[in-house]
């Protein structure tokens, strides 16, 4: 049976008892007890007067973590020392927690490394691409990509002397036409930040190749949030995020994919003594890696990067098939609550409404009021994030996201909205921090 089998079987169970469309309480508790995802959300610490709908932001703390860290704190730390480097498997771990989250993106063993953050790997990879195409002058992006995923390539530009162009393109369809035999990279986020609106990963790496260019697809909105399948749309370069939906923990290492085929014939200019082919004979010069540990650079943050590897502990079992099912179920209920429900207030649903077409987040904008509301939310336990210039942004993360706490959100949602107490100077005041 399937995934989508068995969720369907849970509906129809459910079915007898409430209507679909119905509005009421009784009905998100109803179909949570139908959730076949619902004995994982006692793996994370949620405070109790918390609805957390920012998990695509920083993941929250799966329990096993906290006495992970506090045993290699203690022990390997504390007591192994600087044994542990080889007895607690720590130089290992960049290529060993990698592997961990290679079934998460579809990729083939030894083919992903856990390293630095994303804005750095991401350096790593579109400098290997571009000198890899050296013939071609034109990385594609979109206008709306994540702001790092622009700057850094800005930087590499830069460092590349200036011979290279990059081309913001404002339309998603405007891709396709846009890949001609000038373009060395295409380099593309899968859900986008904002809008939450998802890419065809399959069609536009083809179609980047048939143009004979490389594609790096950032996953930071996608690892952990849907199935991927790097190896099955032949992609060339991928990195992500191990601190949002992979619940690695703030500033997380990040990782990093590339394919097989292309291994051991490429360049990557952060070349520290970690991605060197034999870090300990200490030679006078650089000679990379012949595997995918040459994206690695220098020393790994070895608790944060334990940190991550205890988390993603929490996926062993996980049916990502079923994950997909339960994330378009949440988002659509959002949605389907927020219009109902808080109608006449000026919101306007800017993320896919088909959710085929979008990741595991639901955007609205509002013309001046969005950062307030979100402030007034965050103040009545519902924690979501505002993206300017108008974005109110709600991640759905569907192993501890109950349909309840949708439910509720929209509830406190809506009577935020019915006596406007989110339009106070307090609610108005920015943070640093959005
Ligand atoms: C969150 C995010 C990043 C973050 O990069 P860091 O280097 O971890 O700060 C990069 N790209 C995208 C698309 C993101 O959503």
């Amino acid at each position: 049976m399937n995934a989508n089998d068995i969720m369907t079987r849970s509906l129809n169970n459910i079915s007898d008892l409430v209507a679909s469309s119905d509005l009421s309480r009784e009905y998100a508790l109803a179909r949570d007890a139908a959730d076949p995802l619902a004995g994982y959300r006692d793996m994370f610490a949620l405070p109790d007067d918390v609805i957390y709908l920012d998990g695509n932001s920083l993941g929250p703390l799966p329990k096993a973590v906290a006495g992970r860290i506090a045993t290699s704190v203690d022990e390997e730390w504390g007591s192994g020392l600087i044994r542990s480097w080889n007895a607690a498997g720590w130089a290992d771990m960049p290529r060993t927690t990698g592997a961990k989250l290679a079934r998460l993106i579809g990729a083939q063993d030894d083919s992903v490394v856990v390293a630095d953050s994303t804005s750095v790997n991401l350096f790593k990879v579109l400098s290997a691409a571009l000198a890899h195409r050296p013939d071609r002058q034109v990385v594609i992006t979109e206008t709306r990509n994540f702001p790092t995923d622009n700057y850094i390539a800005e930087g590499v530009i830069r460092q590349c002397g200036d011979r290279h162009r990059l081309l913001h393109i404002d339309d998603a369809a405007d891709i396709p036409a846009a890949l001609d035999d000038t373009v060395a990279v295409l380099m593309l986020t899968h859900v986008n930040y904002r809008t939450g609106a998802m890419h065809d990963m399959k069609a536009l790496t083809r179609a980047a190749h048939d143009a004979g260019a490389l594609v790096i697809w950032d996953l930071a909105h996608s690892a952990g949030a849907m199935p991927v399948d790097v190896a099955g749309c032949d992609v060339d370069f991928a990195v992500g995020c191990g601190y949002k939906y992979l619940n690695g923990g703030p500033g997380a290492p990040a990782f990093l994919y590339v394919a097989p085929r292309l291994l051991g014939h490429l360049e990557q200019p952060l070349s520290g003594w970690f991605a060197h082919k034999d870090p300990f004979a200490f030679t006078p010069h650089y000679a990379a890696a012949s595997d995918i540990g040459q994206f690695t650079c220098g020393t790994p943050p070895m608790l944060s990067l334990i940190a991550l590897d205890s988390a993603l502990d929490v996926w062993d079992q996980v049916d990502l098939a079923i994950l997909r099912t339960k994330s378009k179920a949440l988002t659509d209920y959002f949605i389907t609550l927020v219009e109902a429900r808080c109608d006449g207030h000026g919101l306007e649903l800017v993320s896919p409404r088909n959710s085929e077409k979008r990741g595991s987040q639901v955007s609205f904008s509002h013309q001046s009021g969005g950062y307030a509301m979100i402030s007034a939310l965050i103040a009545e336990g519902v924690i979501g994030d505002f993206r300017a210039p108008d974005i109110l942004r709600f991640g759905f993360t569907p192993l501890y996201t109950r349909y309840i706490d949708v439910w509720d959100a929209v509830d406190r949602l809506a009577a935020i909205l019915g006596d406007r107490r989110w339009d106070t100077h307090a609610f108005h005041t920015r943070k640093a921090v959005t």
